[in-house]
């Protein structure tokens, strides 16, 4: 099976504006850099700073127990909503994507996990004005109660093999197929983070 890291849910064109209008550091109008054209520099002389625009990193999460998968159905007001999709969230500041990885499958799904690999890193071109960095975590369930979080509308195992529901994302169907019909784990992870050092 070909692998995959660059997954696009619409033609790109030029890139969008920088959504930026004030400088986040003294409030000051930003106006547009020549170099790089995607960044904007702050216009009072004594900040000057540049504010770059960069995809969000975010942690997916396969959850498999056999020949099951683990997976969320997003709620409404959400991109995609209706439809379900790994585990998924952003990395706070101050977090490891480990410690991430673990802590969005806990708030979505009530399930404790270890990782236990990196499965693969993806480019999410999602919409032109959000474009993710998708590190994907392969986990295990270790403990906890199955229960739908706030933040999501239903989550239930899937067995592999079956009819899955409608994916939300092209890259989250692409690795629950390319895990199940190679088992390749990817790169493995730091216990001291992972949860699975107990
Ligand atoms: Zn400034």
């Amino acid at each position: 099976m070909q692998a995959r890291q660059v997954f696009s849910a619409y033609l790109r064109g030029p890139a969008e504006e920088h959504p930026w209008r004030y400088c986040p550091s003294c409030s000051k109008p930003l106006e547009r850099c020549e170099d790089p054209e995607s960044a904007m520099r702050c216009v009072d002389p004594s900040c000057r700073s540049i504010h770059f625009r960069n995809p969000v990193p975010i942690v997916a999460i396969m959850v498999v127990s056999g020949n099951r998968v683990l997976l969320c159905k997003r709620r409404a007001g959400t991109l995609n909503e209706g439809e379900w999709c790994l585990p998924c969230g952003y990395i706070e500041f101050d977090e490891d994507f480990l410690t991430a990885g673990r802590r969005e499958v806990k708030e979505e799904t009530g399930l404790d996990v270890a990782i236990t690999s990196i499965l693969s890193v993806a480019s999410n071109f999602l919409r032109s004005d959000l474009h993710t960095l998708a590190v994907a975590l392969l986990a295990t369930p270790t403990g906890g109660l199955m229960q739908a979080g706030s933040d999501v509308d239903d989550v239930a195992w899937f067995t592999v093999g079956d009819p899955l529901p409608k994916l939300a994302f092209s890259a989250d169907s692409h690795m629950i197929e390319r895990y199940f019909a190679t088992r390749l784990p990817g790169a493995p992870v730091d216990p001291l983070y992972s949860g699975s050092a107990s």
